[in-house]
């Protein structure tokens, strides 16, 4: 008795799995990245099963999906089966740059070098602001000591000292901050390396992992995808891959979390 019920309901889902008609899906790795255009709302994953079984996978948006036909009024899908190869096939086309283009990598390193330097410039900046306060207090201490209270007051000797503590405080801690900011730019073939690196997991992911995982990896490198139904076309937005690395790895560390 109970092994017919099992049957009857693995009967049922198989069934199920190819009822005709349209359902929404959780199974869209770039639901979270994708706007709508027209009203700014999420698109959804809808796959749709033909009278013969055939299987679609469209992105469509939620607000339209949800019955605001108000704010959303035009229902159009996007297929996914067009738009998610496409977008992996543009982060695989920065990574893959990063990791063989000669060119590329000069213009990196050269940037690696600026950004280097700048905040050489910075701290150095900080660091001679902070010995010139110092030597003020310094002299402001020299006044003080040759003054009595009242009349360095009515100078406003203290106040000045004490806007220069203050002062220093800050420096100290801005010093601080740039110091913590960029820990150490890795160098080119560092970063070659780490794409390769990356394309392989992206490869791993995309061909045995969970849908989190997806998500997880396309989160990194798109900021935004839009689609615009009246121009029929789909906006892309990526964060530049090299620095989609280093954000995602607190210093340089391929993003490997989830595997
Ligand atoms: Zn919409």
């Amino acid at each position: 008795m109970h092994k017919k019920i099992q049957a009857r309901r693995k009967d049922c889902k198989e069934n199920h799995r190819h009822t005709v008609g349209t359902s929404i899906h959780g199974n869209y790795f770039l639901s979270h990245c994708f706007l709508c255009g027209v009203c700014g709302g999420r698109l959804c994953g809808q796959t749709t099963t033909s009278g013969k079984g055939y299987r679609t996978r469209y992105y469509i948006c939620s607000t339209h999906h949800n019955g605001d036909h108000e704010r959303c009024p035009t229902r159009y899908t996007i297929p996914a089966d067009t738009v998610e190869p496409h977008i992996l096939s543009l982060i695989k086309r920065d990574l893959l740059k990063l990791a063989d283009d000669p060119q590329l990598q000069e213009y990196v390193a050269e940037e690696i070098a600026r950004l280097s330097g700048n905040d050489d410039d910075a701290r150095q900046q900080l660091q001679r602001r902070l010995a010139e306060l110092d030597q003020q207090t310094a002299k402001l201490r020299d006044h003080l000591k040759a003054l009595d209270a009242v009349t360095a007051q009515a100078l406003g000797l203290y106040d000045e000292a004490k806007t220069a503590a203050e002062e220093r405080k800050n420096l100290e801690a801005e010093l601080h901050r740039l110091q913590r900011k960029l820990p150490q730019l890795p160098d080119m073939r560092d970063i070659a390396e780490r794409s390769r690196q990356e394309i392989e997991h992206m490869d791993d992911i995309f061909a045995s992992g969970t849908v989190d995982q997806k998500k997880e990896f396309v989160a990194i490198y798109v900021k935004t995808i839009e689609a615009d139904p009246n121009a029929k076309s789909v906006k892309i937005s990526l964060f530049p891959a090299l620095f989609s690395q280093i954000l995602a790895g607190e210093g340089f560390e391929p993003p490997t979390s989830g595997l």
